[in-house]
């Protein structure tokens, strides 16, 4: 599928004018990060990387995305719920994966005190790669859905208008008027007031509980921004605060410096290296609370990719969402093959035939946040060194998803401009809120797309790999 601005591609002077220009519409629309030698200060930032043009996504795709958010949320509601699920489907996974292992554990023990939280908010985001099937028509196959810390919602927000700025600039009006709005910040938002209002206490505040790191401050800001508009008040605070100022009262409100907070929004706490002792002290006393926790650590453990691999085997999802049928047939519609690793038939047969082809393969650990994925060579080399062992266990197998490239130029600073070839991920932003029972709000809240040069099998924008881009439907 061309882009009608395939003409201007090879034209230099035009790109290097176009790319100028685009610059500084991003830090004018505010699409920043902080830099990697002073992550945490902002007084100098710079633009976050994105593409110099928007990416070419088919209509049908895009709007299949946006019609199965939904699903996905009652879905991932549905899994936290399920203790048995949960249980019987990690139970391989934490015997060998020590940090699973320890977020289950406070699962555990936070269900037999019984939960304290009645409000629950999920913020989640699923990605999807347009798959080139055999008869090259293109489909929706999902990624994986992020369920904690699910990023770049703020920033997307800004994007469309640099592209719809670069487009004008090169002579492409007609095309710019097409973008589509976008603004995933203002959808999260409205979720975690949702919450903030039924949690039912004025005074309370919202908590972002954010990272060591900070380079990615300003994608939360628009995000906290919304809220500050709201009239609702945002602390940011680090899980060593929460580990020295957070008590909970005995009715299990949670409090920080004396100040009662309503919500607790993670953009922390979703790999292993965010955790010591102490931190880990501080999310058990977090999840103990009554406090709405966006995710609670049940919805974080429902986003494994365990989990995404069980749900792939037939009854599943029959059994989670009973009667659900076209919802059913809708989430299925964007399964890749999954398969386990688990000790046994099943797993030794499907190890074989990966160690075999293992470019039909990627081969997940139970990771987060990009560069963790093996492919190739190496996921042949791993997988023969483990495969009579139970490490393999902690591991899921998926099949490889190939998108068809196309010609892109990646912005990065200090970077220089060069054409790539490229492939990019779709993510929909779902938002919902469960008071008890009751399902109070079920959204799609946004779009986020993401591009990378295709010699990188891995990784996200914060790893440094992909780029914020915009989609331009065709
Ligand atoms: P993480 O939790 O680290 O983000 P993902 O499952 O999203 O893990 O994988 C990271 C990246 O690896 C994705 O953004 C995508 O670029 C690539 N990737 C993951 N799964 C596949 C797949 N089945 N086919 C092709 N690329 C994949
Ligand atoms: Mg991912």
């Amino acid at each position: 599928m061309a882009a009608p601005w395939e003409d201007v591609l090879r034209n230099e002077a035009a790109i290097q004018e176009a790319a100028s220009v685009a610059v500084d519409a991003a830090l004018l629309e505010g699409v920043l990060m902080r830099t990697e030698r002073e992550p945490n200060a902002s007084d100098v930032v710079n633009y976050a990387p994105f593409t110099l043009l928007p990416s070419v996504v088919p209509s049908a795709l895009f709007e299949q995305a946006y019609a199965v958010q939904q699903d996905f949320n009652l879905l991932v509601d549905a899994i936290s719920q399920n203790k048995e699920f949960l249980e019987h489907t990690l139970a391989s996974t934490i015997k060998v994966d020590d940090f699973t292992a320890r977020l289950f554990r406070i699962h555990m023990q936070v269900l037999e005190e019984g939960l304290a939280q009645s409000v629950f908010l999920g913020i989640n985001r699923s990605d999807y790669m347009f798959d080139c099937g055999v008869d090259g028509m293109p489909a929706l196959k999902q990624i994986e859905i992020n369920t904690i810390a699910a990023s770049f919602g703020g920033l997307t927000s800004r994007t469309a208008a640099v592209h719809g700025r670069v487009l004008k600039v090169l002579g492409k009006s007609e095309e710019a008027s097409r973008l589509l709005p976008n603004n995933p910040s203002k959808g999260l938002a409205l979720g975690i007031a949702k919450a903030w209002e039924l949690y039912g206490s004025q005074s309370a505040v919202v908590m972002f509980l954010v990272e060591e790191v900070q380079r990615n401050i300003f994608d939360q800001r628009c995000v906290e921004n919304e809220l500050w508009n709201r009239n609702i008040r945002v602390i940011r605070k680090r899980f060593r605060d929460v580990f020295e100022k957070g008590s909970l009262d005995d009715a299990k409100r949670l409090y920080m410096d004396g100040q009662e907070v309503a919500v607790v929004y993670y953009r922390e706490g979703y790999v292993p290296k965010n955790y010591d002792q102490q931190n880990w002290e501080a999310r058990l006393l977090l999840e103990r609370s009554r406090a709405v926790k966006c995710p609670d650590i049940a919805t974080q453990l429902a986003g494994t990719k365990k989990v995404q691999q069980e749900l792939s085997r037939p009854g599943t999802l029959e059994r989670l969402l009973p009667g659900r049928t076209e919802a059913i047939a809708r989430i299925r519609a964007t399964f890749a093959g999954l398969y386990s690793l688990d000790m046994g038939e099943e797993g030794d047969k499907i190890a074989a035939t990966a160690i075999a082809d293992p470019d039909r393969f990627v081969l997940k650990p139970q990771r987060e946040g990009g560069g963790n994925n093996l492919y190739g060579e190496e996921l042949r080399q791993v997988l023969e060194k483990i495969r009579d062992s139970p490490e393999r266990t902690s591991y899921i197998l998926m099949d490889k998803i190939k998108p068809q490239p196309a010609m892109n130029y990646l912005l990065r600073a200090h970077s220089p401009l060069q054409v790539s070839e490229c492939i990019s991920e779709l993510g929909i932003f779902g938002v919902y809120v469960r008071q008890d029972k009751e399902m109070v709000m079920n959204k799609a809240a946004g779009h986020l797309l993401r591009t990378k040069a295709i010699e990188h099998a891995d990784g996200g924008v914060a790893a440094g790999v992909a780029v914020l881009d915009s989609p331009y439907l065709v």
